[in-house]
């Protein structure tokens, strides 16, 4: 009798799993809580896999040799409990599609610029010609590509939700670009259990692979000494200092290993001191992947950008706008007023995850001639902000908020969206906060 393997939420990764399941010849049944999406059950019909929705029946779960659970689903939810209970083994997509490939895996993890890291190596490997396909929290999720493709190598974005449920799971190059404070709300507002996750990037690593990783992350330090990782290290560092083997010094961009690489920093496509961090990143991972230094410089300078992260947004009358609305934890907020070079009206607001504001005070007071609260509850940003002594306005609307930004600034200043909250209170998700801001830009 074939194995039964269920799988929880059926979005991307759901979808894609039950598809790779079926093609491995398991017995397939997909449960979601939700209304699923056209597209995803026009897969699983296609594939003639058996699924229900808004509801989970017990029987049709509880009698599964391994569950495939998907990242959005919390480990309080009652059915992963009564899945736990009953001893069955939980796992992620990712899991369970590395088994069925032997692909080279590049999986970045990070608190902040996994997506823009992912994509910039992505990119990178493209443009030299590589056999790569691009999957995680961006692109067509693992499994499906795994089931349809034959790709040689995979870059990966990894969120510590779905590296909670990673085991076996081996990265050839793992990269961990920082870890700060988020999410703290799945992790029972202990930032060890966080961390534990974060750190689960580095778990089966051999002396064949490479740890790729940014020196200078006091709480990535401090970890490290916690574990033995036998993989090459590949540290950088915003300056060459410690034993940081990529950094930046007197305007160059260099990489002292494997193969010796520099560049001007001034051909770097991606501005700010984060999107250093990412370019030193990605740089060393084409390195290490075997990139030559031609392609490698190609690539950090051709690279586009991705959507919602620090993207220009537009000029009005002088008055630039900046489109930062990935920007859903304060530290990514720090960075982005951080890499400002003009005075600067800042958006903040939406649904707080036990947000620390103090970590922007500084930078709130040297850059910020205007603050607009977008939110529903703007409580807690008036508690932090309201002393400062700088204009602040309440808005519900992207509309008002675009018009009250214009209001407050002057010709030559910055508007900035970069709001340090996820998105729910008034939008659907933070791709509409972007996209209804950029709208309403145009329309001044
Ligand atoms: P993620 O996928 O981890 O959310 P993104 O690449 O989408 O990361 O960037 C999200 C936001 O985080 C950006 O808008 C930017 O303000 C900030 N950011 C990007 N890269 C970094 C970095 N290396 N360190 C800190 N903040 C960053």
């Amino acid at each position: 009798m074939s194995k039964r393997i269920v799988i929880l939420g059926a979005a991307e990764s759901g979808a894609g799993a039950a598809v790779l399941a079926k093609k491995q010849g398991f017995e397939v049944f997909v449960s979601d809580l939700a209304e699923i999406k056209d597209k995803y059950k026009k897969l699983l019909d296609d594939h003639h896999i058996e699924w229900e929705e808004k509801q989970h029946t017990e029987e049709k779960i509880l009698n599964a040799d391994e569950i495939i659970k998907s990242p959005g689903i919390p480990d309080k939810a009652p059915m992963i409990q009564k899945v736990r209970q009953k001893g069955i083994h939980v796992i992620s997509e990712i899991e369970f599609a590395g088994r069925y490939t032997d692909a080279k895996m590049i999986c970045i993890t990070g608190s902040n610029g996994k997506t823009t890291t992912t994509s910039l190596i992505y990119h990178i490997l493209k443009e030299a010609g590589y056999n790569v396909g691009l999957a995680g929290n961006i692109g067509s999720s693992l499994a499906l590509q795994v089931a349809e493709c034959s790709f040689d190598y995979y870059v990966i974005e990894l969120s510590s939700f779905q590296l909670d449920n990673m085991y076996d799971f081996k990265a050839d190059i793992a990269i961990l670009m920082n870890i700060t404070p988020d999410h703290l709300d799945r992790y029972d507002f202990k930032m060890q259990n966080y961390v534990d996750a974060k750190m689960r990037i580095t778990q089966n690593l051999t002396e064949n692979d490479a740890f790729v990783f940014w020196n200078d992350d006091p709480v990535i330090k401090r970890e490290l000494e916690k574990y033995d990782i036998k993989a090459q290290l590949y540290p950088f560092s915003e300056f060459h200092e410690d034993d940081a083997i990529a950094y930046a010094e007197e305007q160059e961009y260099i990489i002292e290993k494997p193969t010796p690489f520099n560049m001007e920093l001034e051909e770097l496509a991606l501005r700010g001191k984060h999107n250093l961090y990412n370019s030193l990143a990605a740089g060393i991972t084409a390195n290490i992947a075997g990139v030559t230094n031609e392609f490698i410089r190609k690539g950090l300078s051709s690279f586009g950008g991705v959507e919602h992260r620090l993207e220009k947004a537009g000029k009005v009358r002088g008055v630039e706008f900046v489109n930062d609305s990935k920007a859903t934890n304060v530290n990514a907020c720090w960075y982005a007023l951080e890499s400002m070079r003009k005075p600067t009206v800042l958006i903040l607001g939406g649904v707080d995850k036990g947000n620390d504001y103090s970590e922007i005070y500084d930078l709130v007071r040297e850059k910020c001639i205007g603050l607009v609260f977008l939110g529903v509850d703007n409580k807690k940003l008036h508690e932090c902000f309201d002393s400062f002594g700088i204009p602040i306005a309440d808005v519900q609307s992207m509309k008002d908020c675009v018009d009250e930004c214009y209001k407050m600034a002057e010709p030559g200043s910055c508007v900035l969206l970069s709001p340090c909250c996820a998105s729910f209170d008034l939008f659907k998700n933070m791709e509409d906060r972007g996209e209804q801001f950029k709208e309403c830009v145009k329309h001044l």
